[in-house]
């Protein structure tokens, strides 16, 4: 179990992220059309996408999330109406979480602002590479088109083994009506 320090670009935000390792969390890469909209939405988008559009992201609860510098950086955007909430920071636009409410115990941290020197070994390799449909070309990972068995596995043992323990909060993204920290932007899918 191992501590990293989660950061912006510009480092105004920081915080931690406790007890990661690959079995606390699930290291996965994620090709879907709503994480590549939102790392074009924070922009910049080859800083937080692989060049087949994956984003490289790993699960933990949202206890083990602590913010303890520039939580006021934090924006929130909702890239479909009553899609997941994704945290960003105003500072330097560095995407930093992605989350479906107060009740699920879990948060997917873009492993680009994941630091540490025990960072490789603490998240480990990636376990599954999903959503690949949405791909551009060819990922030599090979993704399954959406979510394969092993994947789906993963992240129900996950919200089952951290439902059990409570620990979608304390949560440093959503206040205790439920509401997130900041109010989403939905603008981006009002056209
Ligand atoms: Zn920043
Ligand atoms: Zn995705």
């Amino acid at each position: 179990m191992t501590q990293l320090t989660l950061r912006c670009e510009c480092g105004a935000l920081e915080g931690r992220l406790k007890h990661v390792s690959p079995q606390s969390g699930n290291h996965m890469v994620c090709y879907c059309d709503d994480c590549q909209g939102f790392a074009k939405h924070v922009g910049n988008e080859e800083k937080w996408l692989d060049k087949w559009g994956g984003t490289d992201i790993f699960q933990l609860a949202p206890a083990d999330i602590e913010i303890h510098k520039g939580a006021d950086q934090l924006r929130c955007v909702r890239m479909k109406s009553g899609g997941i909430y994704r945290f960003y920071t105003a500072c330097c636009r560095s995407p930093i979480a992605n989350t479906i409410s107060r009740k699920y115990p879990f948060v997917g941290i873009p492993t680009a602002v994941i630091h540490g020197i025990d960072k490789e070994q603490a998240l480990g390799p990636v376990k599954c590479y999903v959503m690949g449909t949405f791909a551009k070309g060819t990922p030599p990972t090979k993704p399954h088109p959406k979510f394969s068995m092993k994947s789906l596995f993963a992240v129900m043992r996950f919200m089952l083994k951290n439902k059990i323990r409570g620990t979608n909060v304390p949560t440093p993204f959503f206040r205790e009506d439920g509401k997130s920290v900041v109010a989403p932007d939905e603008s981006v899918n009002r056209d």
